[in-house]
């Protein structure tokens, strides 16, 4: 079963695997096997689940909306997400304006099929926006219950700083920031991570497996797997192409040796490892078939020894983007 981690200085605590739906619910899987991944992830102890109002153009959301339902809300975490930079239709229909962040909250409610997220992120940062305008939006979203906390997704150390002080000022707190973060993407390191400890944020990391790279199926030399994401032609054969690469498949078969001294599987090494970061409180990983979930969720609780951790660092060099 899954560990449990609280998210930023606050006393919400979430499943340190988080189930995320972007590229597959609404689009790459079908529903029935959307809802078995969900069933599978609540099986294993997952409580807490992520997805975005852009994600499969809002589809996503019902898709797991609908997964979840009948479920006890009270024994769930969900969360989703305001703005994404290509919105699909007039001027104020993107952007963290007090206007888009209002009325977006309440499309997501009711899609999602529940009176309030526990978790409402800013998907970006804005920067035509005045970041006091949607701070006192996320307040007054707050105040009426429609969201319990609030996280921010790919902000910056800078952006972070100045949005803590402001929703400090407001009488709220920003709890987490939701960046891409995996042994092939360690960009937060050096001042992400800081900044958030400094204010109080975890992390909810996305792409620990590297969108699938990190499992170790995608071969040199040998065909893409049937059904895999860098064959799904709806959008994630062009998301995942930048890992798609001789160099790095390479070096990460070399972490094979790695995970099986460790008795793990090669994505379980990957998630597993994501989680060694004391300011990261959830691996957030996708699925397009309910074995995965099981499998993953196994990476829970493990601990990786200094020793393999510099091992993993030496196998894979000059491939890790910081
Ligand atoms: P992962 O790196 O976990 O990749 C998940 C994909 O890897 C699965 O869909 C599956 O794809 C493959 N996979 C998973 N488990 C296994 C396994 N055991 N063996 C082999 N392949 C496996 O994360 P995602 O890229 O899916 O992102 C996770 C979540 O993060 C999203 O759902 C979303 O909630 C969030 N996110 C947030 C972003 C942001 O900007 N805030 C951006 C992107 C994601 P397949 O079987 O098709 O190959």
């Amino acid at each position: 079963m899954v560990n449990y981690r609280y998210l930023g200085n606050s006393g919400l605590k979430i499943s340190e695997i988080t189930y995320g739906n972007w590229l597959t619910h609404g689009s790459q899987v079908e529903n029935d096997v959307a809802t078995q991944c969900v069933r599978a992830a609540l099986d294993a102890g997952i409580t807490t689940f992520d997805t975005a109002d852009v994600y499969a153009n809002t589809k996503a959301e019902q898709v797991l909306g609908d997964a979840l339902a009948g479920q006890r809300r009270e024994s769930l975490e969900i969360f989703t997400k305001v703005y994404w930079p290509t919105g699909p239709g007039g001027p104020n229909d993107t952007g963290l304006s007090r206007k888009h962040v209002m009325e977006s909250i309440n499309g997501s409610l009711k899609r999602l099929g529940t009176d309030y997220v526990d978790l409402y992120q800013a998907h970006r940062y804005d920067t035509e926006t005045p970041l006091e305008e949607t701070m006192q939006a996320f307040a007054d979203i707050v105040r009426q219950g429609k969201a319990l906390y609030i996280g921010v997704s790919e902000w910056t150390a800078d952006q972070i700083r100045a949005g803590a002080a402001l929703a400090k000022d407001l009488g709220f707190q920003l709890i987490s920031s939701q960046p891409q973060y995996s042994m092939l993407w360690r960009v937060i390191e050096d001042e992400v991570v800081p900044a958030s400890k400094e204010c109080g944020l975890s992390q909810i990391v996305w792409s620990p497996m590297a969108q699938g790279v990190l499992s170790g199926k995608y071969v040199p030399g040998q065909p893409l797997p049937a059904g895999s994401r860098a064959t799904d032609e709806k959008g994630g054969a062009s998301s995942i192409r930048r890992f798609l690469d001789d160099d790095v498949l390479t070096r990460v078969q070399n972490l094979r040796p790695v995970a099986d001294e460790l008795g793990l599987s090669m994505a379980q090494l990957a998630v597993a490892w994501v989680l060694q970061n004391d300011n990261v409180a959830a691996a957030l990983v996708g699925a397009s078939r309910p074995e995965q979930v099981a499998e993953n969720v196994k990476a829970s609780g493990v601990t990786i020894p200094a020793e393999l951790l510099a091992r993993i660092d030496d196998v894979l060099g000059d491939v890790v983007e910081r």
